[in-house]
């Protein structure tokens, strides 16, 4: 499990580079709740916070909050959060530099430079994606143009037509052209300023021994995008007989910007329909999305020449997620052959965490999608999306029909064999549902068949572990305990009252700087009784404490000041957590909160010198006794003049 991102690593990142003003302002315009969006459904979660399921750690329900108010997000399960930068950083897998670079592109925002580039030097690695992407979008242009001007594409254009495509679906789906010479693309972007070395690392462009060439010659060229509508790479179909590569299917190789285990062709277009029907329908080849899409099944996808994995099952379900738990379907077209039956199998021995709501819609004579619309037309493509069967009644169907089910002994072995299935599935609540099908099926009793379902569990649980959700952390929790984490610090007692009032008073500094003023400057490291909160409170002073907070960015730059991660994921959990109180809060209450945190540190103290006092015999030990008594009497006094203030606190 990721843990939060390290404090202090901007700083380093940043120095010397892009200027501090252009990035407050990229982090001001880019809304973080956008950007999220694009990642992940969120839904309201009261409070003006948002909330949704984290698309860094695997989870059923939703503790993913972003606060845009704040421009923060933060995950209660996993305890990653940040700002804008961090979140793209991370799900992206970018570095700060390519990440502002990238938010500024897409908000208007010029940046400029402490430190430009030399003139002719090459650019920095640290800026390589927003090149490649660059690469690509221009090298997408480029391929669409040559579909409609070069004779050479003839043969695709003929490709299309042959599969019900006009010149208007190749346009909405940027389907593009490769001419066949072998440099065409390398030679119209090297034309347009880029260097040979970024065309190979991007995949565009190949090298050998008579130097570089054109990955994809003579092909029929799909633009596999990101969610976000960035193309990063092609699919590219076999189109002549003198093709060297002999490959049906070719597609972009694993780059710094394209990694097919969680590519799907068709998302960017596909992503609203998902989120609004709540249903994905993951089919086979990028003809097949065309054609559920011109059909009006919107919410099509396909996985970029590789089998359907985790991580794509992980895009999918952020982008269903719906109320508190997912409640979407993903339906898999599968050929009712015996490839199609092997990966159903698959899919449901595989992830199973939803597989309750995996469905597969099967053709019965084994045509695609696209055959489908050729042959039959619009409305059969939706039909088969709506015959969809849940795929578990597809998997034990298949398993059935293997044996003779009119004989007494085939029943048995095929019952035997569907409950092996029946008891893999790891939701305990729908094996019985499950069974009970299974037995209807059959034609056996269903007493029988659960029985059977049981010893079979049991013959299977006993090495094995089911894997469970992490409970659900209090902020401020351990975050992750990777290797090279620091030590974490005790699991605090949440319902400790102390450690709430000091809780409260740091939110109200991290949310709410200009209400707090001075009073912050009377807290001590002694008044924190556990160490994550007493790193945030040294976070603060360390900045110049909450009067130097600036317009934006305050809780960024307070992470940046961390000491540990420990500090920096309880700074962004402080700062999306809502105050307990309702209505706006004001310089009253912020006082009244950081009394409180002193109240109880004077009643600690009070306490402590008490017992002094009562080991201490007046008579032998009169002086000692009598400084103590003093010293007493003066933190009663200071106590009371606390409690006056954290009247209000609630506390
Ligand atoms: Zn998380």
């Amino acid at each position: 499990m990721a843990g939060p991102p390290r404090a202090g690593r901007r700083l380093h990142a940043v120095a010397g580079r892009i200027r501090e003003e252009d990035i407050a302002l990229v982090r001001e315009r880019a809304r973080i709740d956008e950007v999220v969006s694009q990642h992940v459904t969120l839904r309201n979660a009261g409070g003006g916070s948002l909330k949704g399921l984290c698309p860094f750690h695997d989870e059923k329900s939703p503790s993913f909050h972003v606060t845009p108010a704040k421009q923060f997000f933060h995950c209660f399960g996993c305890q990653v959060g940040g700002d804008v930068f961090d979140f793209m950083m991370r799900i992206e897998g970018l570095t700060f530099v390519d990440t502002v670079e990238r938010l500024a592109g897409r908000y208007g925002v010029q940046l400029r430079y402490t430190e430009p580039d030399a003139p002719g030097a090459p650019r920095r690695d640290a800026s390589q994606r927003p090149r490649l992407l660059e690469a690509h979008r221009l090298a997408a242009e480029f391929y669409v143009s040559q579909l409609f001007d070069s004779p050479d594409a003839r043969t695709a254009r003929q490709f299309l037509s042959e599969r019900g495509f006009d010149k208007d679906a190749a346009e909405q789906f940027g389907v593009g052209f490769a001419p066949r010479t072998g440099d065409a693309i390398y030679k119209h972007l090297r034309q347009k300023g880029f260097r040979e070395e970024e065309l190979v690392t991007g995949g565009l462009v190949g090298q050998s021994g008579r130097g570089p060439y054109d990955r994809f010659r003579g092909r029929l060229l799909w633009p596999i995008r990101e969610v976000s509508g960035e193309v990063v790479g092609f699919g590219a179909r076999r189109l002549f007989d003198d093709d060297r590569i002999e490959a049906k299917y070719l597609n972009t190789p694993e780059t710094p910007i394209y990694k097919k285990s969680h590519l799907l062709y068709g998302v960017d277009l596909a992503r609203r329909e998902i989120a609004r029907r709540k249903q994905a329908v993951v089919v086979e080849g990028y003809t097949d999305v065309m054609a559920c899409h011109l059909s009006g099944v919107e919410t099509a996808v396909a996985t970029c020449g590789t089998a359907f994995g985790e991580d794509h099952g992980r895009v999918l379900r952020r982008l269903l997620l719906d109320h508190e738990q997912f409640r979407g379907e993903i339906i898999f077209t599968f050929d009712g052959d015996e490839a199609g039956q092997r990966a159903a199998l698959r899919a449901f021995q595989g992830d199973q965490q939803f597989v309750a709501q995996t469905y597969v819609a099967v053709e019965p004579g084994g045509l695609d999608p696209c055959d489908v619309r050729v042959q039959k037309g619009d409305a059969e493509v939706r039909e088969l999306i709506a015959r969809r069967v849940p795929l578990y009644r597809f998997v034990l169907r298949n398993v059935l029909e293997r044996y003779d089910l009119d004989r007494a002994d085939a029943r048995v072995d095929a019952m035997r064999e569907a409950a092996g299935l029946v008891a893999s599935v790891r939701d305990r609540s729908k094996i019985d549902a499950f069974a009970r099908e299974l037995a209807g099926m059959v034609g056996l009793d269903v007493d029988e068949v659960r029985a059977e379902v049981r010893r079979s569990a049991a013959a299977r649980s006993a090495p094995r572990r089911a894997p469970s959700d992490r409970p659900s952390y209090h902020p401020s929790d351990r975050p992750g305990d990777g290797p090279g984490a620091p030590p974490a610090p005790d699991r605090p007692d949440v319902r400790d009252p102390r450690y709430a009032a000091e809780r409260e008073a740091l939110q109200v500094v991290v949310q709410h700087p200009h209400l707090v003023g001075e009073a912050f400057s009377e807290l001590g490291d002694d008044d924190f009784t556990h160490p994550t909160l007493a790193g945030v409170r040294r976070a603060v002073e360390a900045v110049g404490g909450p009067g130097a907070a600036g317009s934006a960015g305050w809780v960024s730059v307070l992470r940046e000041r961390s000491e540990d991660e420990y500090a920096a994921a309880a700074l962004s959990a402080l700062a999306v957590e809502p105050l307990r109180i309702s209505g706006e809060p004001g310089t009253r209450l912020a006082d009244a909160l950081l009394a409180r945190v002193q109240e109880l540190t004077a009643l600690r103290r009070i306490e402590q010198v008490k017992s002094r006092l009562q080991r201490t015999n007046p008579v032998e030990e009169q002086t000692a006794y009598n400084r103590m008594f003093g010293e007493l009497v003066a933190l009663e006094q200071h106590r009371r003049a606390l409690r006056e203030r954290a009247i209000g606190s609630g506390l």
